[in-house]
């Protein structure tokens, strides 16, 4: 079913009927709510914060909705910014918490109409920039799913819903408002915010939704890499980057993203990539299910491993030595990867690092290896190193040698590197094994290969 547009007047859910609660709203975004209607204009939470507290789940932020323009609401507050071309926005600055505040828009008129502002259009149906305002119930309808366009109004605390919104949440359904494959062509992104909410939401997706995903994937190619490294982050760290991963992949979106993993990923045999691909999402769900910090570059690095491994090994048959290679393949597959997704110098570098600290781990003798755990990147390599070492036994072996380091004092680590006489360089060598060390909770558990 398609969900067009009605004009009917909105469904109003009055406050005894809803569980919104302004004590579950961030105390800045009542804040500002509060301003704005105080200063005459209508104010309402609108988007993934009234999903969420719908649902009783914790929001991620609060966006808020308005009639005041953007150089009103820059007025109203000294902590305001304006900022955004596509969409001119205020942000309201709360020490870390940023309240975003966004005026009511249209869908927009198409150039050739005569009057008013206009939405600009690529030759594509891409919509490049619309700061085209309008009212409460234009701006649901230029929302991208049902269930991100309920309005809670700080006037007299109601849920409105203009889209149905309301029964999609109930019906756990993510269903685009309008026709699906116009408003996909209008916003690619729409393509991945709708695998996100439904692997987040655990919401399965309307069938006239669905349908389009399997065969849109290219619009991406459109999307600025900058645009899709920012949604490639929400949709690796919301938490449930598994079910996001494997939903990608089925509808065939993974591909533009990362179209030298999804190569790998199809060509090898045996299921190592995907086991360590896997394997490392899975941590990364667990760390942050834990409140602890995830690190982007970690993730692109388990993301890159594979068309890193690739490319080193072509280099290494055309004579490279494993050093040289590792250099040019890293720099190889990051120049591949950021004409699709972009990925900055603060997370290539440490991404780099980890990749290279595979390398230096294998030195397990002399003071090499000893000043190899001062290194700032030690924990991600050393990390990294486990995670391979789940599928693959001379890692496992590796990992467990250093494991077994760590549990040692200061004295026991030198000894444990003095190196042995006739010892070949570059192996793991059983003999060299820390005795006195115990595993310790971080112990690899060492897999038969996958
Ligand atoms: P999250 O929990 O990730 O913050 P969200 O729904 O709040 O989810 P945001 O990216 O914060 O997502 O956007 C806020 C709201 O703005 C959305 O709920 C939706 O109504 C609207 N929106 C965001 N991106 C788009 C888009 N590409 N097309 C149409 N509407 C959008
Ligand atoms: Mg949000």
């Amino acid at each position: 079913m398609e969900s067009t547009r009605s004009n009917l007047p909105p469904v109003i859910i009055p406050r005894p009927e809803h569980n919104v609660s302004r004590a579950n709203i961030s105390p800045n975004a009542v804040k500002v709510l509060y301003r704005l209607r105080e200063a005459g204009y209508r104010a309402c939470l609108v988007g993934g914060g009234v999903r969420d507290l719908l649902l009783g789940r914790e929001p991620k932020d609060f966006d808020v909705a308005t009639d005041a323009r953007p150089e009103q609401v820059y007025k109203l507050f000294r902590n305001c910014r304006l900022i955004g071309r596509r969409f001119r926005l205020a942000h309201v600055q709360f020490g870390q918490e940023i309240v975003e505040v966004a005026t009511f828009r249209a869908c927009g008129r198409d150039s050739d109409d005569s009057d008013g502002p206009s939405v600009e259009r690529a030759a594509d149906g891409r919509i490049l920039s619309d700061n085209v305002y309008g009212t409460i119930e234009d701006d649901a309808w230029r929302r991208d799913f049902t269930i991100n366009a309920l309005y809670y109004d700080i006037a007299n605390f109601a849920v409105l819903d203009y889209v149905g919104g309301m029964a999609d949440l109930q019906a756990g359904l993510i269903r685009l408002i309008g026709d699906p494959a116009q408003h996909y062509h209008e916003d690619p992104v729409r393509l991945l915010r709708a695998v996100r909410f439904a692997a987040k939401l655990g919401f399965r997706l309307d069938p006239a939704t669905e349908a389009p995903l399997h065969r849109l994937g290219h619009l991406l190619e459109k999307i600025p890499p900058a645009r899709l490294f920012d949604e490639v982050l929400k949709l690796f760290l919301g938490g449930c980057a598994i079910q996001t991963f494997e939903l990608l992949r089925h509808y065939r979106l993974f591909v533009w993203l990362f179209p030298a993993t999804e190569r790998c990923l199809n060509h090898q045999q045996h299921h190592y990539p995907k086991t360590l691909l896997v394997r490392a999402l899975a941590s990364t769900d667990s760390r942050l299910a834990e409140n602890k910090p995830v690190n982007p570059a970690f993730l692109f690095a388990a993301l890159l491993w594979e068309p890193l491994r690739e490319r080193m090994r072509h280099l290494e048959a055309e004579g490279l030595d494993a050093h040289m290679a590792l250099q040019e393949a890293a720099e190889r597959v990051i120049q591949a990867q950021i004409r699709h997704t972009a990925l900055p110098r603060r997370y290539s570098l440490p991404m780099r690092e980890i990749w290279e600290l595979q390398q230096r781990l294998t030195v397990i003798a002399g003071k090499r290896a000893l000043r190899l755990l001062d290194h700032p990147r030690f924990r991600a390599g050393y990390d990294f190193l486990l995670l391979r070492a789940e599928a693959d036994e001379q890692a496992a072996e590796l990992a467990d040698w250093w494991t077994q380091l760590l549990a040692l004092d200061p004295a026991g680590r030198v000894l444990a590197t003095q190196p042995a006489p006739k010892a070949k360089k570059g192996k793991p060598r059983r003999r060299r094994k820390p005795r006195s060390a115990r595993g310790g909770d971080q112990a690899a558990q060492p897999a038969p290969e996958a």
